[in-house]
């Protein structure tokens, strides 16, 4: 999908189609600081939301995204529908639905899981594995990241043609913002913090902690296998899953928690059941075969 994302980048790139073009309101500060090549300047979260927003959308309309109706989207909107408020971030949820096995949040609290993760956990791994990329918004993670994208990709350039306050965008640069918030490198410190938030959040809210272990040794078991194809992605932004499975099962060990986990049963499609029309389909045939 990546691939995907960043052919359509670089075909834009080759034909020189570049006129759609994305406002973004960034902080005055921020710009100015950017444009004086300054490094330490404040990019505040608003301004990592205005960043990633148009990348999300562009990702969002190249991608086959669940409609509300679909069952993954319906069990998504179940198992994380109450969790939308952060501190400083609201969150909204898309399915895409891909053979991919990723998920990945955004500063602006746009949670995208790809139903090929859907696939192979279950409600309480899909908790730990999302958790730990809201643990990623949480923690500003998401933020620096696009702070460091902003500065690395002279996103400036775009920036002082135009007005100080709003830049313009290209379709190219929004792709690389898009891969870029697909495969965020973060720093091992990073990685297991947001580990940590999933491992606390499932605590907080009564969840078995022993599901992050699971889904760790899922991710493990896989990278391994045949399936690997699908994996990369989340294997190549993120460290060894073993070693988190590890870290997952020794953190509810010294809770006194640990308990082997068993994954459940994981449905991805609607009920089958329709009573109603069942019944009165066979009551027509009863009668009609009476006469
Ligand atoms: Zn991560």
């Amino acid at each position: 999908m990546n691939t995907k994302i960043l052919l359509s980048g670089a075909i834009i790139v080759l034909f020189g189609i570049t006129k759609a073009q994305a406002q973004i309101n960034f902080g005055e500060k921020a710009l100015g600081a950017v444009q004086k090549g300054m490094t330490g300047f404040t990019f505040s979260d608003a301004d990592a939301a205005a960043l990633s927003k148009p990348a999300v959308d562009k990702m969002d309309a190249e991608n086959k995204v669940a409609p509300a109706t679909d069952p993954y989207a319906i069990r998504l909107a179940r198992v994380f529908g109450k969790y939308t408020k952060g501190e400083f971030y609201t969150l909204n949820y898309k399915v895409y639905l891909t053979k991919d096995v990723n998920a990945f949040a955004t500063a602006d609290g746009s949670v995208r899981v790809f139903s090929g993760l859907m696939d192979v956990m279950d409600d309480n791994e899909l908790i730990a594995v999302i958790g730990h990329e809201i643990g990623h918004v949480h923690n500003h993670d998401s933020r620096d990241a696009m702070k460091a994208l902003y500065q690395k990709e002279a996103l400036i350039d775009a920036a002082s043609s135009q007005s100080v306050k709003i830049s313009a965008i290209t379709d190219s640069q929004l792709a690389k913002i898009g891969s870029a918030m697909i495969d965020s490198k973060y720093s091992r410190k990073q990685e297991s913090e947001a580990d940590l938030f999933a491992y606390d959040f499932m605590k907080k809210n009564g969840y078995d902690v022993n599901a992050e272990e699971s889904a760790f040794r899922i991710l493990a078991k896989m990278s391994e296998g045949t399936q690997s194809s699908f994996i990369d992605q989340m294997m190549s932004s993120h460290p060894d899953s073993k070693l988190r499975a590890d870290n997952a099962k020794a953190r509810a060990e010294k809770d006194g928690l640990y308990k082997p986990y068993v994954q459940k049963p994981i449905v991805n499609t609607l009920p089958v059941v329709k009573k109603t029309t069942a019944k009165k389909t066979t009551k027509k045939t009863t009668a009609k075969k009476k006469k």
